[in-house]
């Protein structure tokens, strides 16, 4: 068995899955190692439906990296015949003062992205499955929607294969070391294997493997609920657009009706629980799906009916919740890409753009310096 690469991938989600397939895809003999399934369910990319939206309240920055994603899903789709990307609009409302909204509207009008403004109101009258307060405002982004996470992974996965990527799961990395001679040396639990560079994409367990991210990268849990509507015809994707919904103190999502029989959302951060990942109360609580139900009731009350499902993930939140895309700087052969702050899957496919450019570069040809590492001296 092959033992020795150009590149080495750790941890096939989202963002791994992508860069496997970018760096394959320039020729480089490429190896992902992934510990559990592909996909799975214990990271952070499961769950069905993953919003993504052209207008960034986080930063005007991410704007760019949201439009090449687009063109690179758009790109997938074709390539795989895999159905990725469901258009339906996407709506980022709240207080006029909040950030969902004015950041959301910042972005626009920024970056020329179609968009209109509504009331509360006209949003309610507009979608009938939503009734958020009539002096809230919202931002409708016609180009909003969702990506389908373990599909994307599927698909990248095919196509770096395809490229001549080797893929192997259920195949926890123990260690990695860089190596005297500037490579990079990467023992799992059945194999010692050498590449010239290595790119650390995992996700939750980010800190717990890299010294360099200690700190950087807080594993939260998250719970999502999808709920049974009363009035099932207006939460279909042709009459509800995807969400964030800012409500004061925090801050919701959610989506239409797609595969599981309920109208689903989840609260950012849910309980500010920072969990590790290996330890984590997997299984939903009373608790937890009170407070989606009591959030459901309020705003989306003919959303609000019996429970159809509830789902633990996990967010990797870096200390100001912008991406870490770096080397290491004392080991430039290792490249992190981390810290995607439960906003970060919309980006995957340009994320592994990125990541295999630096890693093979040294640079890239989008603008990540919001992203460097040495943000956090
Ligand atoms: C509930 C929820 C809702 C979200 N909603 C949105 C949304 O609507 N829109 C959006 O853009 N983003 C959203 N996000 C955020 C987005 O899903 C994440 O930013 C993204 O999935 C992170 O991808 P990742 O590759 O970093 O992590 P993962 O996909 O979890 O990948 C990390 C991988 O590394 C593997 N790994 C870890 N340790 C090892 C090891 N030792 N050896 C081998 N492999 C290892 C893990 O098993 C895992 O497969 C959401 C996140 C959650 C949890």
């Amino acid at each position: 068995m092959n033992t020795e690469y150009d590149a080495i991938v750790m941890g096939v989600g989202g963002m791994g899955s992508a860069t496997a397939y970018h760096l394959a895809s320039r020729g480089v003999d490429t190896l992902g190692i992934e510990r559990y399934d592909i996909p799975h369910t214990m990271g952070s990319s499961h769950g069905n439906t993953r919003i993504i939206r052209k207008a960034q309240y986080e930063h005007p920055a991410y704007v760019p990296l949201v439009n090449r994603s687009y063109e690179l899903w758009r790109g997938l789709e074709d390539r795989t015949g895999r159905d990725l990307l469901h258009v339906t609009g996407g709506i980022d409302a709240g207080p006029e003062e909040s950030q969902v909204f004015s950041g959301s509207l910042r972005s626009c009008k920024e970056h020329d992205i179609e968009h209109e403004v509504l009331s509360g109101s006209e949003l309610n009258e507009r979608f009938p499955g939503y009734d958020l307060p009539p002096e809230h405002c919202a931002v409708y982004q016609p180009d909003g929607g969702f990506l389908i996470p373990e599909q994307c992974i599927i698909g990248h996965i095919e196509a770096a294969q395809q490229a001549g990527a080797e893929i192997r799961a259920r195949e926890p990395v123990s260690d990695y070391e860089p190596t005297k001679d500037g490579r990079v040396r990467v023992t799992t639990r059945k194999e010692v294997y050498e590449a010239d560079r290595l790119v650390v994409t995992a996700g939750a367990w980010s800190q717990k493997l890299v010294p360099e991210l200690a700190g950087l990268v807080e594993p939260v849990r998250q719970v999502l609920a999808w709920l049974q509507p009363t009035a099932p015809g207006r939460f279909n994707p042709e009459r509800f657009p995807v969400f964030v919904h800012a409500t004061g103190e925090s801050h919701y999502y959610g989506f239409p009706v797609y595969d599981v029989p309920g109208f689903k959302f989840g609260k950012f951060n849910h309980l500010d629980r920072a969990v590790d990942p290996d330890e984590m109360e997997r299984e939903p609580l009373p608790e937890d799906e009170k407070l989606l139900r009591d959030y459901a009731e309020q705003y989306f009350p003919t959303g609000a009916g019996p429970t159809m499902k509830l789902s633990t993930c996990l967010f990797a939140n870096s200390p100001d919740r912008h991406f870490i895309l770096d080397r290491l700087p004392d080991s430039p052969q290792i490249t992190v890409g981390a810290g995607f702050s439960g906003h970060g899957f919309k980006f995957a496919s340009a994320i592994g753009e990125i990541l295999a450019e630096i890693s093979l570069d040294g640079e890239t040809k989008q603008d990540i310096s919001l992203f460097s590492l040495d943000r956090f001296d």
